[in-house]
């Protein structure tokens, strides 16, 4: 230990990495009351917006997260707002606004940009390259929160498709995309798809078709199971019905990910620190994780990777994040319980640590230790 080196009594527990949460969005605007009062926001609400969620990611234990479409380019103040440490937040990598058709998955919104032919969103990956996107989000298919597309609506051709991946991959980005069907997957990860986000409809030979390309999957398996969530936000009842009665294709989906050697990443779609069910959405999603994919031979132990050092590879960060070693950042988490024997464990997560500097300690925290 070096001679200058700082002891801290933690009394007792477990540390391990500060969590990663792979599919975020902290200027989400989801159908409905709640989301149509964010979707009104002028530039200033929404970045003080953006950097509160920011902040309470932190202290939810997230300490990097990728946020895979946001709206207007706030993404790209608040990550220097968090660099410049004007703003608490996780380590922000970030897409901009992410790619779609007309009238494609999220059209209509600040947080996508439209695109139509192989020349246009070939100017759509440079022109969030060049605010600073760390990587590419694309939607290749309908999703549940679109009225007017079903989830297995295809929306690219293969040449868009091809542009995206391949203008991307020059300028050093990965792509991943919004994406349901087995189908439309099968085409993009024939063009290099790097990350397939949902995958609400897999099947076995697609499943190894990713596996043996490398392709990761990000089951953001709380989308389908998040009744009590989308009341509270006040999401219509069209969109509850989609979501809610996708869940065991998904849960399926995703078994079949893990069966095919599919490397799973932790995301959970909703934003990171909301109350799920008594804890972080992160850490719901982690347990949905653990729980639905036990059949299909996911353990506790390989569940924290998909939350720690297996986002850092995709985010080629493994050399900074996702690891308790010497050199990395101090990024770290405490809880009470072994999350080895079970991920519920996060749920008595007390203290959270940024970069070497505690931004959360229950044991000190009177209105924290209250509750
Ligand atoms: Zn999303």
């Amino acid at each position: 230990m070096p001679a200058d080196a700082v002891r801290v009594d933690l009394g007792g527990g477990y540390l391990l990495p500060g969590l990663l949460n792979l599919h975020t969005h902290l200027s989400i605007s989801l159908p409905g009351a709640a989301g149509d009062r964010v979707e009104a926001m002028g530039p200033h609400e929404l970045a003080l917006y953006m950097a509160s969620g920011a902040e309470r990611t932190l202290l939810a234990g997230v300490t990097t997260v990728r946020c895979v479409a946001e709206k207007s380019g706030a993404d790209f103040a608040l990550r220097a707002a968090i660099e410049a440490g004007e703003v608490r937040g996780p380590r922000v990598f970030t897409a901009g606004r992410a790619l779609c058709c007309t009238g494609g998955h999220g059209a209509g919104s600040p947080d996508t940009l439209e695109c139509d032919g192989a020349d246009s969103f070939r100017r759509g990956v440079r022109s969030q390259v060049a605010l600073g996107a760390d990587l590419v989000k694309v939607m290749v298919s309908g999703g549940i929160a679109g009225e007017h597309e079903q989830i297995s609506t295809p929306q690219l051709t293969d040449d868009e498709l091809a542009a995206v991946i391949s203008t991307a991959h020059d300028w050093g980005r990965k792509v991943t995309a919004h994406a349901g069907p087995a189908a439309v997957i099968a085409r993009a990860v024939a063009l290099g798809l790097d990350c397939v986000e949902h995958g609400y409809q897999l099947t076995p030979e697609v499943a190894a078709q990713m596996a043996a390309a490398g392709t990761a999957l990000v089951p953001t398996l709380v989308v389908t199971r998040c009744g009590a969530f989308f009341d509270e936000l006040g999401v219509p009842a069209w969109m509850q019905a989609r979501s809610l009665g996708a869940a065991d294709q998904h849960a399926a989906s995703y078994r079949m990910a893990l069966e095919a050697g599919v490397e799973v990443l932790l995301g959970s779609d909703m934003p990171p620190f909301w109350d799920f069910e008594g804890t972080s959405a992160t850490v719901r999603e982690l347990e949905h994780m653990a729980v639905l994919g036990a059949p299909a031979g996911m353990t506790p132990a390989r569940a924290l990777q998909a939350a720690t050092i297996a986002p850092a590879r995709w985010l080629g960060a493994e050399d900074r994040v996702g690891v308790v070693a010497p050199g990395r950042f101090a990024d770290l988490v405490l809880v009470d319980e072994d999350p080895t024997a079970d991920v519920a464990a996060l749920r008595t997560l007390r203290w959270v640590m940024k970069g070497g500097r505690v931004v959360r300690d229950d044991s000190t925290d009177l209105t924290r230790r209250a509750r």
